[in-house]
């Protein structure tokens, strides 16, 4: 493979063969092509695209590009889940406690928050003690003894991926469907999961703008996972608005923990027991919670009898955090200031624009704009109202927590601006927009 050619036969919009692709990411891994090359390649790609094929391509030869986990010793069916990126999205901490209390082990690697998006494990690090480093011995014997674990990426797992995610960010190229399909999809089959739910964000908030773009990216991605032998379920779930209330670290662990405990915002609530119901469908393999409302039951009552909590405070108690941030959320790291913003009048909320929310908190400190900055884990913003609502002039609509004052007053006025207001009503908006099951296909 000449590197020279396969970005011009892009850029000229031929269709790569299989093993040019696989040639491109052996090398890629071993470091044999320089920065400038990749990025005129991905920009090649931006620009032309891919066909299916060349994107299941491109998609196995990442996951083939490090370790490829296999579990099947001790878990004869793994379901995993996987968000797409959205504001407030703190759903691995409810869902997976909540699968795993019905009796499915769940052995779950995340990552970290880059830019605007939160992550697991910067989330889970609120717990004090709390690891996220685990051996592969140990990430093993959680699973077998406690039913769930949930680390950090321990193992290599597409380190292709990481070179060329780390690139795009830089290089304009992240929304380009094939791009974002084989990222998602590679990262997927290689921590080894049977059962795959993706929650694909759409909207203002979410890489995907249109519901048609949402479609055919969470199609193409079923597709692969098909391919590779894997069951796949696409959630198309609402970006427009920030998912519950909480965006921050320590603040999103309180809301989760609030929904463990049976409370926690309406929406948000809603959002995890429709997670957790498709990953139990896929888990019952045709056999148990056949049925979408019948898994949803499974799944809400884990909330209800405290199956969730009690799940969730074992895997903290397993990865060596404090279970008392657990029974007490107010023991979470607290930030030193907070601040109320009120309704300015009697109105609709007419819309909250979830990237300046996310702006908001991330200039508080609780996003990274690079994978080595230090992220203050206490601070970040609330915003406990939805689109759709009638608010009353002085009534609180967001909270602020920092942890300085100059920063404080700059995403004050940020979060204000995020609202829009309307005197007639407005229709709330849809959690969902629809789901793709490759067992529709078959
Ligand atoms: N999430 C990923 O893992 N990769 C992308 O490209 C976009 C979202």
């Amino acid at each position: 493979m000449n590197m020279i050619d396969l970005i011009a036969a892009k850029r000229d919009g031929q269709v790569l063969e299989t093993a040019d692709i696989d040639a491109f990411i052996h090398a890629l891994v071993r470091d044999e092509i320089p920065d400038y090359q990749v990025a005129a390649w991905l920009m090649a790609v931006y620009l032309r695209g891919m066909n299916r094929r060349e994107t299941i391509d491109l998609t196995l030869a990442m996951a083939r590009s490090g370790d490829v986990l296999d579990l099947s010793d001790i878990i004869d069916y793994t379901v995993d889940k996987h968000s797409s990126g959205g504001v407030g999205d703190k759903t691995s901490l409810v869902v997976l406690p909540m699968v795993s209390a019905c009796g499915v082990p769940l052995a779950k690697m995340s990552g970290r928050g880059l830019g605007f998006t939160g992550g697991t494990i910067d989330k889970l690090e609120s717990i004090h003690g709390f690891r996220v480093d685990l051996s592969a011995e140990e990430f093993r014997r959680a699973v077998q003894q406690h039913g769930i674990v949930l680390a950090g990426q321990s193992l290599t797992l597409a380190p292709a991926d990481g070179r060329l995610y780390a690139l795009r960010d830089v290089t304009a190229t992240i929304s380009c469907l094939p791009l974002i399909a084989s990222s998602i999809m590679s990262k997927k089959i290689a921590a080894g999961a049977n059962g795959i739910v993706l929650d694909v964000k759409v909207g203002e908030g979410a890489f995907m703008k249109t519901l048609e773009e949402a479609r055919a990216l969470a199609g193409l991605m079923v597709e692969i996972g098909v391919g590779a032998g894997r069951d796949v379920t696409a959630l198309l779930s609402d970006m427009n608005q920030p998912l519950g209330a909480a965006v921050g670290n320590a603040i999103e662990v309180a809301e989760a923990v609030e929904t463990l405990h049976g409370g926690g915002p309406e929406d948000f609530r809603e959002h995890c027991t429709v997670v957790a119901g498709e990953m139990l469908r896929l888990a019952g393999r045709g056999e148990r919670w056949v049925d979408a409302d019948e898994a949803r039951a499974a799944a809400t009552a884990t909330l209800d009898d405290g199956r969730a909590l009690a799940k969730f405070r074992a895997l903290v108690e397993a990865q060596g955090g404090d279970v008392r941030q657990v029974d007490d959320p107010r023991l979470l790291p607290q930030a030193r200031l907070t601040e109320t913003i009120h309704a300015p009048q009697d109105a609709v909320v007419a819309g909250i624009v979830p990237t300046t929310v996310a702006r908001a908190a991330y200039d508080l400190g609780a996003g990274r704009a690079k994978k080595s900055d230090a992220i203050d884990l206490a601070v970040g913003v609330a915003v406990p109202v939805k689109v759709g609502e009638r608010v009353q002039r002085g009534q609180e609509i967001g909270r602020l927590y920092a942890n300085d004052e100059a920063s404080l007053v700059a995403s004050r006025a940020l979060l204000e601006s995020a609202f829009m207001w309307s005197s007639t009503p407005v229709a709330p908006l849809p959690l969902f927009h629809g789901v793709l099951r490759s067992s529709d296909q078959s």
